[in-house]
């Protein structure tokens, strides 16, 4: 497999976190922190939709891309409390998460939902960040890879062969998310592996192998590289590391070298 075509990408999802202030002061440290690093790792930031526009201005010309957590998948009209795709790209955003499992468990999301929305995010020129995951539960009962490749294929569900490579999934295991229980690098492994096999019947060989998976869940400075170093794992999605501009510079320098 060759690992060169798919560059590393490492987002934080801010989460319900962060006044403008806040936001803005994060932003500018990120940015500051991560300079040296963002030539060889995709780094993108995910504030809530009331800070995107000001992150954005603290982004620009930066290598920091921008990202939101949710949106819908209408254009415009009478949805009251909803943003459209169209909406953060305006605000700024290249990136939007979604199918989130908070989103899912939370908010009722679903497959259908998620596939409806990253067509939206795509035909918008968002690239989402598909997340995909199962529960303990459903990993104690020995259901999880029917799980994920339910998710897999229903999130995909609209999303083309031309238009896999302008997405990236993200494996996040539901009982490693803000528990400090990470996944070890062989279990995020397994799944990630998992997750490929999955593309090359959907897509094929040559453009599932650069399609980047992400693992999310726990990760912090300490276990990055070792996950990093799987050869299925193209990246992280960040919750509370990235809260804090120090921890997530570390993460995103796991390579080594200046920081
Ligand atoms: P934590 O890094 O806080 O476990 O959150 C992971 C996550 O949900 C990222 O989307």
């Amino acid at each position: 497999m060759n690992l060169e075509v798919r560059k590393p990408i490492i987002a934080g999802n801010w989460k319900m976190n962060k006044t403008l202030d806040a936001a803005r002061s994060l932003a500018i440290e990120v940015k500051n922190k991560t300079l040296n690093f963002t030539d060889s790792v995709d780094v993108v930031v995910c504030p809530t939709f009331t800070s995107l526009a000001a992150v954005a201005d603290v982004l620009k010309g930066s290598g920091v891309g921008l990202g939101a957590q949710n949106l819908y998948w209408e254009e415009k009209g009478a949805y009251t409390g909803e943003i459209s795709a169209g909406m953060l790209v305006d605000a700024g955003c290249g990136y939007v998460i979604l199918g989130h499992s908070e989103r899912r468990k939370y908010f009722g999301e679903t497959d259908a939902d998620v596939s409806r929305k990253a067509h939206a995010a795509q035909a918008a020129g968002l690239i989402p960040f598909i997340c995909v995951g199962e529960t303990l539960e459903e990993r104690e009962a020995g259901t999880m890879k029917d799980v994920v490749r339910g998710q897999v294929l229903g999130s995909l569900r609209d999303v083309t062969g031309e238009n896999i490579l302008q997405a990236v999934l993200a494996y996040e295991p539901v009982w490693a998310i803000g528990t400090g229980k990470t996944a070890t690098p062989e279990q995020a492994q397994e799944v990630h592996a998992f997750i490929r096999n999955i593309l090359i019947d959907l897509y094929g060989l040559e453009v599932a192998l650069r399609v980047r998976i992400q693992y999310g869940g726990s990760v912090k400075p300490d276990n990055v590289k070792d996950l990093m170093a799987q050869p299925d794992i193209d990246g992280a999605l960040v919750g509370g590391a990235s809260l804090e501009a120090d921890s997530f510079a570390k993460l995103v320098g796991y390579k080594g070298g200046d920081q």
